[in-house]
């Protein structure tokens, strides 16, 4: 009897302690205080002038103009920078860092799941995840093709300190009806799917995956509700959102199209991503279930810049004329879901090698796409910190600079609320109140 209670006390101590926000060990009762010319506090929209940061160990202690430095803090003076809380990338995919001279996706896909075991692919997130946390991102929603969760074991080893990288809400293998995303597979190379996806047929299907998900260690649920004329139905999403908010975690839901997205808004989802088509009346549901829009856009001029060397000028000036036409389409989308009400969360989808840009550089150019719809900086920065807080779930922890958050903190050179393209260039990046890179010639006096 007193057993099982130990036992239940030890198991509810054990279920409070979020894995996912753990870290490793700083020192205990380290004061650290941050000073710079200006803050941006995201809640409010406004800066505040020679802010004060107090941090604790890994927490915001407290902040605020002029406030006094507590005796025996280690200080460190930012200058004429801008503090502003870590970038939050709601869609990455740490574990998969594709080839464009593979020939795109399908190509991609088979080789990445048949070649690379989930340790390798960690171990590829492992460095993707620290490209990141360079360039300023200090938590990513990872929704998928992690491989059979090789996103939890990478979540597990920066939470211990093995590596270092930003903190992870970790979905596990997406759930997706027949195939997930492959191309054409023949029959004997069909058993590739289930290493990246759980195919669902049934509404059992869908609880018995969410469940599964859930022993894997998963955060949040990922679901591919379209893929080509494979559709999951509005029965199966119904079932997969209620078991996923039953146990308080999120759904993301990957929807293209009339049909897709109005099954994800009609089942109640927490957030659908791309929509790069979605009509009004869909956006219209959103913006009154409070479901976020993940954009996953990209500047037309980095499309274009994928157009293969060996494309004929015809072929160019053609995919060129499709690309920019894609890209204006989802300029539209946004600025039809910010008229709907609908909120934004940023997301990169980011699983392709961009040139010599690390991940880090190539997962912050959305913020110019989203710039090019017609939203104003600090709606870009909303969407990189509080929202995308607020969708994971973790807006008590993360998305702000205030007492009794965690110390994830970035700064600029310049004021980003007045040029957002200073977000692609963050020079000091603090997490849980480590200093991982400072590029600002800091005076720091311990
Ligand atoms: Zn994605």
């Amino acid at each position: 009897m007193r057993d099982s209670r130990l036992k239940a006390v030890v198991c509810l101590i054990l279920s409070l302690n979020l894995h996912m926000l753990a870290q490793a060990p700083v020192p205990a009762n380290r004061v650290v205080v941050l000073r710079a010319a200006r803050m941006l506090d995201v809640k409010a929209a406004k800066e505040i002038q020679n802010p004060v940061v107090i941090i604790e160990d890994t927490r915001i202690k407290a902040v605020g103009a002029g406030l006094a430095v507590p005796a025996g803090a280690e200080v460190i003076d930012l200058g004429s920078a801008t503090l502003m809380p870590g970038l939050i990338d709601a869609h990455t995919h740490l574990l998969q860092n594709y080839d464009f001279a593979l020939g795109g996706d399908d190509n991609n896909m088979v080789l990445t799941v048949a070649q690379m075991s989930p340790a390798e692919r960690a171990l590829l997130g492992a460095k993707m995840g620290r490209e990141d946390l360079e360039a300023g991102i200090t938590t990513v929603r990872d929704v998928g093709n992690s491989g059979v969760n090789g996103d939890v074991a990478l979540r597990r080893a920066i939470n211990r300190g093995w590596v270092s990288g930003p903190r992870i809400v970790a979905c596990t293998r997406a759930l997706s009806a027949a195939g997930g995303q492959f191309g054409t597979l023949q029959h004997d190379a069909q058993n590739l799917v289930e290493q990246e996806y759980v195919p669902i047929a049934t509404v059992d299907d869908a609880r018995r995956a969410v469940q599964q998900a859930l022993y894997d260690g998963a955060d949040c649920i990922k679901v591919i509700v379209n893929t080509g004329p494979r559709v999951v139905s509005l029965e199966e999403m119904k079932a997969i959102v209620e078991e996923a908010h039953r146990v308080h975690k999120k759904v993301a839901a990957h929807a293209i199209g009339d049909d897709a997205t109005r099954i994800a808004a009609e089942a109640g989802v927490d957030s659908i991503e791309h929509a790069y088509v979605v009509p009004d009346d869909v956006l219209k549901r959103m913006a009154d279930k409070k479901i976020f829009l993940v954009p996953t856009d990209y500047p037309a001029e980095i499309y274009n810049s994928f157009i293969p060397a060996s494309a004929t000028p015809a072929e160019r000036k053609e995919q060129a004329a499709a690309l920019n036409k894609f890209a204006e389409s989802s300029r539209d989308r946004i600025r039809r879901a910010m008229a709907a009400g609908v909120r934004i969360a940023a997301g990169s989808d980011e699983y392709y090698q961009m040139g010599t840009r690390t991940r880090g550089e190539s997962s912050t150019l959305i913020y110019q796409a989203y710039k090019e719809s017609g939203m104003t900086p600090w709606q870009i920065i909303q969407a990189a910190t509080m929202n995308a807080a607020e969708l994971l779930g973790w807006d008590d922890h993360i998305g702000s600079i205030e007492s009794g958050k965690f110390a994830d903190i970035v700064a600029t050179a310049g004021d980003p609320s007045a040029d957002i393209s200073e977000l692609q260039k963050v020079k000091f990046v603090m997490k849980g109140g480590e200093v991982i890179r400072n590029g600002l010639n800091a005076k720091s006096d311990r």
